[in-house]
């Protein structure tokens, strides 16, 4: 078998190889204790995400730099931990080691945090089609095309084709939809007439199509109201309990029938997990790995899931926990504190979830929080989760590169990051050379 060489030997410790330097994985790697453990981290990027911000990437109010933080920086002066960007392929659970697009990895122990993708719901051809926003890349991308938009309407033919350019659809009425919806809104109304004052955005849609009963679905009625009423105020026409049929350039058909001419659709619909292969059946429910309450998979006692990838089904959560940061970060701590402890699984303690409520901004000096029996919107809530994102923000130049980011915004309405950069196409970075 064609073996990584270039990781020391473990010699009397355990190899704890972790696989998805995201929310869960990364925080395990943390707090793992690396006198016990030799700790490899893997990963398909060099970098980690900070994904509850990609939405303010993609619509130019922060840089990509600020929501990403290198993995080598974070580990630069840990013994026994060693990094390897690479894509995980497959689990070999009976050589007890991971296959990756540069070789084979040998563990001890095994943690999969790899998250989770876009979900099309089986209409692949709107893959293709729609933008998507679940990596640092796509928010560029997205960006980009949004900023592409503006400058393609300034020679539209005619008002159809203004409208087509200057219609926006976003698909998925969750949180990151909300938070689109409201951030393009918020450009319409105080970025772009002064950017382009050649264009009339009066032409300009924002369209949210939601196939639930309401918007932010997981948050209380009272958040779902709020949120829907900030929006329809700053002018989102919101489409409910409505779903995407197909999208055929340029018009994307509603379930209702409706037709809306655009060339931007924005796909933040649904997650599927990113589960690696290799298990037996039973490691598998309905796409996720299907663990106990001390994070181990079904039917292995050393392969251990955290985060979105894995689904606990218990008393106390009958349809597994929701795929947030806060889950994933409590499974990463009391699976490193169970591993620190002992490895004698007698004496591990159950993953229990606190829920420290949810937060979900709609724009400007608008957003909606429910935090237990409190809840609330307005200003106070929009604050809230400015000061809960800069606190959570890996890395201090991020903190302080985001807060001045955000104050300069406050204050002028306008942050200048609204750059137009391609890629050169360039042999070196694609597989096929
Ligand atoms: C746009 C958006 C907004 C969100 N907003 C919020 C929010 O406001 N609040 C909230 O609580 N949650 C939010 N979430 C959800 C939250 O980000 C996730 O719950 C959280 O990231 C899950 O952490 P994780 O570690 O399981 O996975 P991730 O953070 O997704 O990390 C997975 C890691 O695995 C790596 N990986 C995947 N497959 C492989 C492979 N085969 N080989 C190697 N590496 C691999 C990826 O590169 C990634 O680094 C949002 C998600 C998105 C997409």
């Amino acid at each position: 078998m064609n073996y990584i060489t270039n990781i020391p030997d473990p010699g009397e410790k355990k190899r704890l190889v972790i696989i998805g330097g995201g929310f869960a994985g990364l925080e395990l790697a943390k707090k793992i204790n690396k006198k016990q453990y030799q700790v490899v981290l893997i990963d398909k990027n060099n970098y980690y995400q900070f994904q509850p911000l990609f939405y303010q990437v993609a619509t130019s109010g922060l840089e990509p730099s600020s929501i990403s933080y290198p993995h080598r920086k974070s580990f630069q002066k840990t013994k026994n931990f060693h990094f390897r960007m690479c894509e995980a392929e497959l689990v070999i659970p009976e050589e007890k080691c991971v296959r990756t697009n540069i070789g084979n990895i040998k563990y001890d122990y095994l943690a999969i945090s790899t998250g989770c993708d876009t979900n099309y719901f089986g209409n692949d051809s709107l893959k293709d089609s729609t933008f998507a926003l679940k990596s640092v890349s796509e928010s560029l991308l997205l960006r980009n095309r949004i900023l592409l938009s503006f400058e393609e309407a300034l020679s539209a033919k005619d008002e159809e084709e203004l409208k087509e350019i200057l219609s926006f659809v976003i698909v998925g009425g969750g949180a990151t939809g909300v938070e689109l919806a409201g951030a393009l809104a918020d450009m319409k109304k105080s970025i772009l007439p002064k950017d382009y004052p050649e264009t009339d955005f009066s032409k300009m849609e924002i369209h949210l199509v939601d196939a639930s009963p309401r918007l932010l679905f997981a948050m209380s009625e009272n958040a779902s109201d709020g949120a829907a009423k900030t929006l329809e105020k700053r002018g989102v026409i919101i489409h409910q309990e409505i779903s995407v049929k197909s999208y055929e350039k340029p018009f994307v058909e509603l379930s209702n029938g409706t037709k809306l001419r655009t060339r931007n659709v924005f796909w933040v619909a649904g997650v599927k997990p990113n589960s690696l292969k290799g298990l037996e059946e039973a490691a598998y429910n309905r796409g996720r790995l299907a663990i106990n309450e001390y994070n181990q998979i079904q039917g292995y006692d050393d392969i251990f899931a955290i985060g979105d990838t894995a689904l606990l089904i218990s008393d106390s959560s009958p349809k597994g926990h929701p795929q947030v940061a806060q889950v994933a970060l409590q499974m990463a701590r009391r699976l490193a504190k169970n591993l620190n402890h002992t490895t004698d699984l007698n004496k591990w303690e159950k993953f229990i979830y606190i829920d420290k409520g949810s937060l979900a901004t709609i724009g400007r000096h608008a957003a909606v929080a429910d935090l237990g029996k409190f809840r609330f919107g307005g200003w106070f809530a929009w604050w809230l989760w400015l000061f809960i994102h800069i606190v959570s923000i890996v890395g201090m130049r991020n903190k302080v590169s985001i807060f001045i980011d955000w104050v300069w915004s406050y204050l002028n309405y306008d942050v200048s990051l609204r750059l137009f950069i391609r890629p050169k196409f360039n042999k070196m970075y694609t597989k096929e050379e």
